[in-house]
């Protein structure tokens, strides 16, 4: 009889779309032994290259229900892959903690509560003589800065993740087309991806991966699956005052809602925007810096060295992300229109259990 393995070494399966989401499941279902086509005309211009890296698992305040469910699995198989993909570049790393601050005292009343309820030992709230609190408010010439800290959540760099994604794809032997599928359809219980060249992709399996334009493909197979646009913004600055070290600040944090993650000592990224909408408007810098009543004057003074937005897609009456068997041998696994990076690994998991299912 032959192993599982054996057996999966004959199934072909297609990702379609490249982004986190499409490489990550590729990764999974590569190691169980599949034969895996990865296909997309834009692998470099999506919402994945655009990304913070941050990984809210244990900050995020919803403690129940799949979301929770998939964020508890994220957070335990990070460490695993990271272990993993380090044979391919030992650079790959999440960086920690992650400090989330407010002004509003109200909402740190709710995080005290939340933190007070859930008793997790690797939350904490932070001491306003702690050096963190200290060395915001100095540089932040703030008085009423408080917040908390995780110790478990941090950050990846999202770019750096999906280079080392490429690297073990290749190393693999993947196979990569760089092409737009414009159709899917099943034929003698093989799919059949058809490229804008007009040439035919047969699999067993076809897993969508596509954000936005999944929507294209299935609709001539009658599912209702809707998905709008969320856009994202996002800023490198560069400040210019030699009193204020930027490095003095925690690697990654938020004030009020907007990530910031020093660079350098005057280097800094902010981000991100949710607006329903495809197109960023001019008032990018105003819309990520206003994160404070009265910004100190090197932060009202940066530059821009840096621009970039990514557009991601948020399913309409249902949630965030979908993951469904439409049909035997279809999967969608799409729809990720926050946390993305830190998902990945739970919904590669579920790809390869369904794969694993339907194929063995
Ligand atoms: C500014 C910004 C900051 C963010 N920060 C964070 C963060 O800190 N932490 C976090 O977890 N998440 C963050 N996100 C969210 C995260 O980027 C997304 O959740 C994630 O990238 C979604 O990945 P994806 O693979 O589903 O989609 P995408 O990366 O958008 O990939 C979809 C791919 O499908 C391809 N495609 C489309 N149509 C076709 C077709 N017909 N044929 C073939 N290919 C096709 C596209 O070319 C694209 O490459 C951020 C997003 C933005 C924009």
């Amino acid at each position: 009889m032959k192993s599982l393995k054996e057996n999966f070494q004959q199934a072909h399966i297609v990702i379609i779309g490249s982004g986190i989401i499409g490489k990550f499941n590729a990764l999974e279902l590569s190691e169980l032994g599949f034969q895996i086509t990865i296909i997309d005309p834009a692998q470099l211009q999506n919402s994945s290259n655009a990304a913070l890296g941050l990984l809210m698992g244990n900050m995020y305040q919803k403690r129940r229900g799949r979301s929770w469910d998939l964020r508890k699995q994220s957070i335990e198989l990070w460490p695993k892959w990271i272990t993993f993909l380090q044979k391919f570049n030992y650079e790959l790393n999440i960086e920690k903690p992650l400090v989330q601050l407010t002004t509003s005292e109200e909402k740190f009343e709710k995080l005290k509560r939340f933190i007070l309820t859930f008793n997790d030992l690797n939350l904490r709230i932070l001491d306003k003589e702690s050096i963190i609190i200290k060395n915001i408010n100095k540089a932040f010439h703030t008085k009423n800065i408080k917040g908390i800290i995780s110790l478990k959540d941090g950050r990846i760099d999202a770019m750096t993740l999906l280079k080392t994604l490429d690297k073990y794809l290749k190393l693999k032997n993947i196979n990569f087309v760089k092409e737009e599928i414009i159709k899917i359809r099943k034929s003698n219980k093989q799919w059949i991806s058809t490229t804008r060249k007009n040439e035919n992709i047969r699999s067993d399996m076809v897993i969508l991966c596509n954000s936005l334009k999944t929507v294209d493909l299935i609709d001539g197979l009658s599912h209702k699956i809707k998905l709008k646009p969320v856009l994202g913004q996002a800023i490198e600055v560069d400040i210019n005052d030699a009193k204020v070290d930027l490095l003095s600040l925690p690697k990654q944090f938020s004030i009020n809602s907007k990530n910031i993650i020093p660079t350098s000592r005057n280097k800094l990224i902010i981000g991100s925007t949710d607006e329903y909408s495809t197109t960023p408007e001019e008032n990018t810098f105003e819309k990520l810096t206003n994160f404070l009543d009265k910004q100190p004057s090197w932060l009202k003074e940066a530059k821009i060295s840096k621009k970039w937005y990514g557009i991601r897609s948020r399913p309409i009456g249902e949630p965030s992300p979908i993951m469904k068997n439409l049909e035997e041998g279809l999967i969608i696994c799409t729809g990720f229109y926050k946390n993305g990076i830190l998902l990945a690994p739970a919904c590669s998991k579920w790809v390869a259990n369904e794969a694993k299912n339907y194929l063995s």
